[in-house]
């Protein structure tokens, strides 16, 4: 028999474009050497140009795939992303907290960068309440992080500070990504208990579609494979860094989809 690769989880969004969302989770796990499964929590219709509409998955049929899969594949580590609203995000951090992955990455997907909405406002709370405290890895980029604090974040000390206050919601690394921020160089920045880490990466000139699901995919199929949190943010980060030099687009619209 051959070898069975280790095994990740991500309950997310579908994008029908194939560049975000579960689509884009399937592939980094592939790409990283891991066996994918999936729970849809929301289906867009999506293309290069934007998002068309939103449906939201009945709870029930979410719950029936989490027990589908839970109930039968030894699962290493899960990812969330996009959730859709505040049933869904509770849902999927009572079952979290009952089920118990060996690693959770939370990440706290809310609006596309075409502008759409992915969460709804009043899920917000939610997410800080119910599904952070359970993240072993959040990766919110600075809009999200705003969000979930409630504050703007401008300086290097804002940002520091935010890193802080992200961990006392309960989360027990955050990789706090600094791509919407301006400069040549992205500094994305990882906290944990031994204090924080600057990642550094040159700006790439191009508005990848997808780059937040794949690095996040990519960071628990890092933790699947048995790499520490620390370890497998700096593997994701350099895995999306080189699918971002090889991205191509697919559609009419502005955006590139990464080569995974
Ligand atoms: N669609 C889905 C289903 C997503 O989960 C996400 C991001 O998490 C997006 C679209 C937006 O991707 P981006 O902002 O990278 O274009």
């Amino acid at each position: 028999m051959t070898h069975t690769p280790p095994i990740a989880l991500t309950i997310a969004g579908s994008d029908s474009g194939g560049g975000a969302g579960i689509q884009a989770d399937l592939k980094a796990f592939h790409a990283r050497g891991v066996h994918g499964l999936s729970v849809i929590a929301a289906i867009t219709s999506q293309n290069t140009r934007g998002v068309t509409a939103v449906h939201a998955v009945p709870l029930s049929h979410i719950r029936s795939q989490i027990d589908a899969v839970f109930d039968d594949f030894p699962i290493a580590a899960a990812k969330t992303g996009m959730l859709g609203n505040a049933a869904i995000t509770r849902l999927v951090a009572r079952e979290m907290r009952k089920r118990k992955p060996a690693w959770l990455v939370v990440d706290p997907v809310m609006i596309a960068t075409s502008g759409a909405r992915l969460l709804t406002e009043d899920a917000v709370a939610a997410m800080v309440n119910d599904l952070i405290p359970l993240a072993d890895v959040l990766t919110p980029n600075l809009p999200e992080a705003e969000a979930l604090l409630g504050r703007e974040l401008r300086t290097r000390k804002d940002l520091d500070q935010a890193g802080e206050d992200l961990l006392s919601l309960g989360a027990s690394s955050v990789l706090l990504k600094g791509g919407h921020a301006r400069g040549g160089e992205v500094v994305d920045r990882f906290f944990d208990a031994k204090g924080v880490l600057e990642l550094r990466h040159p700006r790439l000139k191009i508005e990848g579609h997808g780059t937040g699901c794949t690095l996040a995919s990519a960071i628990a199929a890092e933790l699947a494979k048995g790499k520490t949190p620390r370890a497998a943010v700096k593997a994701a980060i350099g895995y999306v860094q080189r699918a971002l030099q090889g991205s191509y687009r697919p559609g009419g619209g502005p955006v590139h989809v990464l080569a995974h």
